[in-house]
């Protein structure tokens, strides 16, 4: 029997009807800003976002890496949510080069409040670096797929905007937030004035992320892009892949919550765990300090009996559902840690 994969959304394979889509797309040369297909799937995304543009990228951390640089300069501050991917699964990108430093705020779910942020904006002198920027990720990867409160946002919001900061979302799995609250994308993005999305999660396509905002600065951001090497050629190939999953695997999300609270639901019944809160498709949990297993063993032994995971800390696990993974599936699979934690 084939694994169980509930390592991450990001190992999903194009299906026939997407590779289908991406066979037949029309390209030209995108560098020259002439390929039909990516500019369709940026004028489809910046709609959907309801922002003026959007620009396709190689990757999530580019697009994040680009919105933080076009918005900062060396020597300013950005100010982000505790566990936020910008910061700590970016390969030091945000200070190598944006230049800028990162201080995390609130709680390990990712969440933070207007207050948290105000009480973190450093006074207009010359000893400390400029707050220039602060950043929400929704759903937060971390926090285990944690929403944010859209009420808390717009508070977060308005007190960036007092102080003059810029706002960006990290949007990777943002189409799982608009699924979940069935809210609608432009209306979680309204208070950014950049966002990033990305195709190659949930959403199921093989390579691709998108960087939203105004038009002035998405130009800035193209010039940015071409200097980070993101400049791509026939890439309407790719961008046929993201427009197919937005057309036909958005709304599927919703199968993917389902299953991540049924895993959650099934192992939280277990002594030795402690399961959190699952607001999208990623479920994370504790080992008790009574369980003898840290997540790297428990991992490691749910290998043994094909279930895939991810170890997000010492004595914390993570799985994640997606597109390739049926109902059933998730099911054998939380059987399957049920089994790693009774024969611990
Ligand atoms: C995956 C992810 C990204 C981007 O990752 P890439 O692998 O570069 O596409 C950015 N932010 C969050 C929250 C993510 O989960």
């Amino acid at each position: 029997m084939p694994a169980v994969d509930l390592r991450s959304d990001t190992v999903t394979k194009p299906s026939p009807a997407m590779r289908e889509a991406m066979a037949r797309a029309d390209v030209g040369d995108d560098v020259y800003g002439e390929d039909p297909t990516v500019n369709r799937l940026q004028s489809r995304v910046a709609e959907l976002l309801g922002k003026a543009a959007a620009l396709f990228v190689p990757s999530g951390v580019m697009a994040n890496q680009i919105a933080l640089a076009v918005q900062t300069r060396p020597g300013d501050e950005v100010l982000i949510s505790r566990g936020a991917h910008c910061m700590w699964y970016e390969s030091g990108a945000g200070p190598a080069l944006a230049g800028v430093q990162f201080r995390e705020l609130g709680g390990d779910d990712g969440l933070y409040t207007a207050r948290d942020l105000a009480a973190m904006i450093n006074p207009d002198n010359s000893h400390y670096p400029v707050s220039a920027l602060c950043a929400v990720e929704n759903s937060h990867n971390r926090g285990g797929g944690r929403i944010f409160p859209q009420r808390s946002i717009d508070e977060i919001a308005e007190v960036a905007r007092k102080h003059g900061l810029k706002l960006h979302l990290d949007g990777a799995r943002l189409w799982n937030v608009h699924v979940a609250t069935a809210t609608p994308l432009a209306a979680l993005c309204a208070p950014f004035d950049t966002i990033s999305v990305c195709l190659s999660k949930g959403l199921g396509a093989p390579v691709g992320s998108l960087v939203a905002g105004d038009a002035e600065t998405i130009a800035r951001a193209h010039r940015r892009r071409k200097m980070l090497g993101g400049g791509m050629r026939q890439a309407g190939i790719l961008a046929a892949a993201g427009l197919y999953a937005l057309e036909h695997q958005l709304q599927r999300l919703a199968e993917d919550h389902a299953n991540a609270r049924g895993f959650a639901e099934r192992i939280a019944r277990s002594p030795g765990i402690t399961v959190g809160p699952v607001d999208t498709n990623i479920v994370i949990w504790d080992l008790a300090p009574e369980v003898p297993l840290d997540a790297a063993t428990f991992v490691k032994r749910a290998r043994d009996r094909g279930l895939l995971l991810n170890a997000m800390g010492e004595r914390r696990v993570r799985a994640v559902t997606h597109l390739d993974v049926s109902a059933a599936e998730v099911a054998r699979g939380a059987e399957l840690a049920l089994e790693v934690l009774k024969s611990a």
